[in-house]
């Protein structure tokens, strides 16, 4: 099961209820005792609101203040009529019309800021489709943007350059006002960024897998490590490009990218392998010996094959011989060792079709 959040313009006024919501959340922190909607029946906030917002706010200890709280209502005090692809919310007179698709079995909660009305929905997974090929993702070295590639078709697509311009357009703002000391600005202008990358991630995610979808094929990812446990030096991993994952500020991006990734292929049942990436950027793809990279470049000096390192790195993560991503590294190795007899020879895919340079 996967939720799903759908963000829609109510195009109503809720000043004041959103007022009262945030005295309510401040209510709650200054007094810690405060824990039914009994004690906060005075501020006039109907109390279903008020009781997911003590929910959220009263057993809070690290935060003093809240500048503003989004009015949230329980999946519960919802109501939805599918055929009409209404959505109604009693307590705020509101009612909506949604376009996203019926799928959902339930709606968990509902959220409203000034603008926007957030959805929250329940979807089951799909079963898993029977596919008898990969795509692989990589990123690209140049900019955020991810490169997928088929090694079944030859073919490569680069996704998502939009993000390398944003990068590049915000440093400059971002190094301007960190000259000038403007910390409240600087702060607004990482955010905005941050949800510029988001967007672009969410569009890259369903492009890769309405490729899949039209390629009959899964998904496979480069297992990614340390980015949950990145605070300490000793966790510090380096990434196959020989960067520590602090320094390398992409990597979130691409972490969210996977991400989403996974979410939407999990609702149609495309199946996702998540793979190793020690050398799938030294891989030759082609002949599956170690070759040179340089920069953007990537050249074999065994076979002779050139081609961009990216897709190169694509092709290598598709060709993979994959690892299921819930194994253990022990079993891993037991697995592999089971199926192939041996883990250390470099293996090529059988028959691989050789594929126009990209
Ligand atoms: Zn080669």
């Amino acid at each position: 099961m996967s939720i799903l959040t759908y963000k829609l313009r109510h195009n109503r006024d809720f000043a004041t209820e959103l007022q009262k919501a945030t005295r309510v959340a401040n209510y709650s922190l200054k007094h810690r005792k405060c824990r039914t909607t009994k004690d906060v029946k005075h501020i006039g906030l109907k109390a279903c609101i008020a009781n997911q917002i003590l929910k959220k706010y009263g057993s809070n200890k690290k935060l003093k203040n809240v500048a503003s709280v989004k009015l949230t209502i329980n999946g519960y005090f919802v109501k939805v009529d599918k055929e009409k692809k209404e959505i109604e919310i009693p307590s705020l007179k509101l009612k909506l019309n949604y376009l996203f698709p019926n799928e959902f079995t339930k709606v968990n909660q509902v959220e409203l800021d000034h603008k926007y009305i957030y959805i929250s929905v329940q979807i089951p997974d799909k079963p898993q489709i029977q596919v008898d090929h990969y795509l692989g993702v990589d990123r690209n070295t140049t900019g955020h943007c991810a490169v997928c590639a088929i090694p079944k078709t030859g073919k490569v697509y680069k996704l998502g350059k939009k993000a390398f311009h944003i990068h590049r357009k915000y440093k400059k703002i971002r190094q301007h006002l960190q000259k000038a000391n403007a910390k409240q600005m600087l702060k607004k202008i990482r955010k905005r960024e941050k949800n510029i990358i988001k967007d672009i991630n969410h569009k890259v995610a369903r492009k890769i897998i309405e490729i899949a979808k039209e390629n009959n094929c899964g998904i496979k990812l480069e297992k990614l490590g340390g980015i949950r446990d990145s605070k300490g030096a000793k966790n510090r991993k380096i990434n196959k490009n020989g960067e520590s994952f602090k320094s390398s500020i992409n990597n979130w991006e691409f972490y969210q990218l996977q991400q989403f990734i996974e979410y939407k292929s999990k609702i149609c049942g495309m199946p996702v392998l998540y793979i190793d990436p020690h050398y799938t950027s030294q891989k030759c793809s082609r002949c599956g010996l170690i070759g040179n990279r340089n920069g953007k470049k990537f050249s074999c000096p065994h076979c002779g094959h050139v081609d961009h390192a990216d897709s190169n790195a694509a092709f290598n993560i598709a060709a993979f011989e994959f690892q299921e991503k819930s194994l253990s590294n022990d079993q891993l190795i037991t697995d592999r060792d089971v199926i192939k007899g041996s883990t250390d020879t470099p293996q090529l895919e059988t028959q691989q079709p050789m594929r126009a340079v990209a």
